[in-house]
């Protein structure tokens, strides 16, 4: 008889197989057993059809894998611990040192601080360009240039930019240029919903499914999603090295936000449009920047390529309006919280100080407060809104 701490580790007891939930099951490991050294040694993890190591892919994240790839419309999909982290991963699986990165000037703010300090440090050099305009584009890509990132619309001040155009000029320098050049979109906005990256002709798309597809704001994860084998795994025998890997349970809880996704995505474009547009006729108002909206930089782009619109607007107030009255307006607001990140159920506001993030001029004397709308009534948000307006006009 084994002694009960032997037992209670190697139990007999195998529960019968055929169960069938909904959801599929959270598995978790960093060890994964193998029923003979034969097996240990065959065992590939490469390719997705055998188990070796948590690290290297349960059923469990593997199914998020394949889920996500669907979902933007690619074939190869890697999971990483958060959106940054994508980013990151990518950076390190393609650029080396001597090579140059190319970023939107309104790009996701630590992408560029990423490139600021440790691609600085490892001896990866950056150029910002402005993403409105292709000829920027073209003049600053280089011998040098390996990697060009994209993200659509810009970060916080919501500026679409025409793609197709955009990915016309690194492809037709990437032919040129020995080592080739690696467009990467960053799709937390679009989300594989507003539009197909790979159909506008990026090499890899990243997402921070800390949003739309998780939907709770309570995880953090991120994804690496190519069409192309070889990038793929580029990216992947990357992450292998690094060793970023999710937890089971956080995979999960993304696997039941992305059930929702579509119709989230949906409820909150309408309600974010409504809002807006309210938004835009307030006298303390003088630009609202959302895509859909005429008159916001990229608009007719966006009109071209997209089908729907994620759940953030930005306000610019009028100069009079001082950034002290901007901030008592975001504290007056009750259901819209102050805090980072979006596309969660909950509303929320961020004041930004622009100019001090981008290398262009910005060239609004106004205070820009940053909304993402969630699953509220849209009614009850433009009253909290209608409210907090109320407080700075007296
Ligand atoms: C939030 C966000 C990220 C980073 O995602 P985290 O999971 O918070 O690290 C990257 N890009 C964009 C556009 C984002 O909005």
């Amino acid at each position: 008889m084994q002694d009960l701490s032997t037992q209670l580790i190697h139990h007999p007891y195998r529960a019968p197989s055929g169960f069938s939930g909904v959801n599929v099951p959270v598995h978790r490991a960093s060890t994964v057993t193998f029923s003979s050294v034969a097996a240990l040694r065959q065992r590939d993890w490469k390719h997705k059809n055998g188990y070796t190591y948590g690290l290297h892919g349960t059923p469990t994240t593997f199914t998020l894998e394949e889920r996500i790839a669907t979902l933007e419309g690619g074939r190869f999909c890697t999971l990483v611990p958060s959106g940054l982290a994508a980013v990151a991963l990518v950076n390190m699986a393609f650029l080396q040192a001597g090579d140059e990165l190319l970023i939107p000037d309104n790009a996701y703010g630590p992408n560029k601080t990423l490139a600021e300090h440790e691609m600085q440090a490892w001896g990866i050099s950056h150029r910002y360009y402005d993403p409105m305009d292709p000829d920027d584009l073209r003049q600053k890509i280089s011998a040098k240039t390996r990697l060009v990132w994209l993200e659509a619309p810009g970060s916080i001040t919501l500026e679409f930019p025409d793609l197709p155009a955009l990915i016309a000029v690194i492809k037709s320098h990437a032919l040129a240029n020995p080592k080739g050049i690696v467009s990467v979109l960053d799709n937390t906005w679009g989300a594989g919903l507003a539009f197909n990256a790979f159909a506008l002709g990026v090499d890899v798309s990243v997402q921070a499914l800390t949003k739309y597809p998780s939907g709770g704001a309570d995880v953090l994860m991120g994804s690496v999603v190519t069409q192309d084998e070889a990038l793929h795994h580029q990216v992947h025998f990357c992450n292998m090295r690094v060793g970023y890997g999710v937890a089971g349970n956080d995979v999960e809880a993304v696997l039941r936000g992305l059930a929702s996704m579509t119709l989230r995505y949906r409820a909150q474009d309408a309600s974010t449009r409504a809002l807006s547009l309210w938004m835009k006729g307030q006298s303390a108002v003088a630009e609202v920047r959302h895509p859909a909206l005429p008159g916001s930089p990229g608009h007719a782009t966006w009109l071209r390529d997209c089908t729907g619109a994620a759940c953030l607007f930005s306000v610019i107030f009028k100069p009079d309006i001082k950034q002290a009255q901007v901030d008592l307006f975001c504290d007056s607001l009750q259901l819209f919280k102050l805090g980072y990140s979006w596309a969660g159920p909950m509303s929320l506001c961020v004041p930004y100080d622009i100019q001090s993030m981008r290398q262009q001029a910005w060239p609004y004397p106004g205070g820009l407060v940053r909304f993402s709308v969630g699953l509220e009534s849209a009614s009850d948000l433009q009253a909290d809104l209608t409210q907090a307006l109320a407080k700075i006009a007296a």
